[in-house]
């Protein structure tokens, strides 16, 4: 586990609602009986507890524009952080009605994904990986190398902070505890301090296992019995009403072997390792295009502004900036390990 101090963004989750239902969602959408919203008073606590953080401050949801307060969210985060420190994580739901608003707070990094792909895939999070591996040295092991926790982000949400934004989600839908205190500087204890959370949360979760994924599209999530039983205890509408498939096997020797080559970040979908390093920027902005032509109802700029934060097309700015305009990434923005990007 790698401090938090040490991450690269933390992220604010002001919602779990969201417009779609994607299979083996990380933040359980489908499965609330309920959606929250959290309140301005939460998150303006929540962007001063991160003062003196490095890194940057990610608005998340959910999808975030669905929050009846975007606007004052907004306002408070322009009033309060710079823009190049803010990113955001939209499906472009309300785009239209935002985007001037978008532009101005998060200029730096927004970063667009409709989940219209059929290749993006999501790690299957509700297979515990304490069923599915008997060695639970090799369960620990995984776990202390979780792939979510070394690359992606701590969270906050209204119940408190949490370590791991996928722990955040489960403490929500679990009826957990709840969070640290949201006070300043919370981020910047040692790992062992968050060992009760790693305790709690990380043996429910299956996003340390290597696996092979569905598609997001899949209508079924797949489920361990163990956390079937425990979905339908707190309530869970989708497995009501029986999206999901169970995944009873013992992983131990395919995950031993499976582990070796496993590249979970790239659960977008798109091809990487030599092919994507060898390709010629004139390639990258074809990739572009084709994206242009898919969603004709955006202007150029603002497809590109959507589109820079995400996996494609982020890896197309992060190529053609450092290869043409820049030697090193501008003073003060922030950007994921490897110029990786997800959701
Ligand atoms: S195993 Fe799950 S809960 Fe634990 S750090 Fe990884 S993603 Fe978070």
């Amino acid at each position: 586990m790698i401090p938090l101090y040490k991450t690269w963004l933390i992220q604010i989750e002001i919602t779990n609602a969201c417009t779609f239902q994607c299979a083996n969602c990380t933040r359980y959408v489908g499965h609330h009986r309920k959606p929250y919203f959290m309140d301005l008073g939460m998150f303006e606590k929540a962007v001063d507890s991160l003062k003196g953080y490095h890194g940057g401050i990610g608005i998340m949801g959910g999808e975030p524009t669905l929050h009846p307060e975007f606007p004052q969210i907004c306002e408070l985060l322009n009033r309060k952080v710079p823009p190049q420190k803010c990113g955001i994580w939209t499906s472009g739901y309300k785009w239209r009605e935002y985007r001037n608003l978008i532009k101005k707070t998060f200029k730096y990094a927004v970063s667009f994904n409709d989940h219209s792909d059929p290749n993006q895939k999501h790690q299957p999070v509700f297979v515990a990986i304490d069923e599915v591996i008997r060695d639970k040295k090799l369960m620990w092991d995984l776990i202390d190398h979780c792939w979510v926790q070394e690359t992606w982000s701590p969270a906050i949400n209204h119940k408190g902070a949490f370590f791991c934004e996928v722990a955040a989600a489960m403490d929500i839908f679990l009826d957990g505890p709840g969070g640290y205190p949201v006070e300043r500087g919370w981020w910047a204890r040692e790992p062992e301090d968050f060992r009760d959370q790693v305790e709690r949360y990380c043996r429910l979760c299956g996003a340390a296992l290597p696996m092979e994924c569905s598609s997001n599209r899949e209508a079924a999530d797949l489920i361990s019995p163990g956390n079937l039983e425990l979905f339908k205890k707190h309530g869970s509408p989708k497995i009501a009403r029986g999206r999901y498939q169970v995944f009873d096997r013992v992983m131990d020797d395919r995950v031993r072997e499976l582990r070796k080559d496993w590249s979970p970040q790239n659960y977008l979908g798109v091809r990487t390792g030599r092919f994507i390093k060898k390709l010629l920027p004139l390639q990258y902005i074809l990739l572009f295009l084709g994206e242009f032509r898919r969603k004709k109802d955006l202007k150029l700029d603002e497809l590109w502004l959507l589109n820079r934060g995400t996996y494609n097309t982020r890896r197309v700015w992060i190529r053609i900036k450092r290869k043409l305009f820049e030697k090193k990434p501008p003073r003060g923005n922030f950007s994921p390990p490897n110029g990786e990007e997800r959701k």
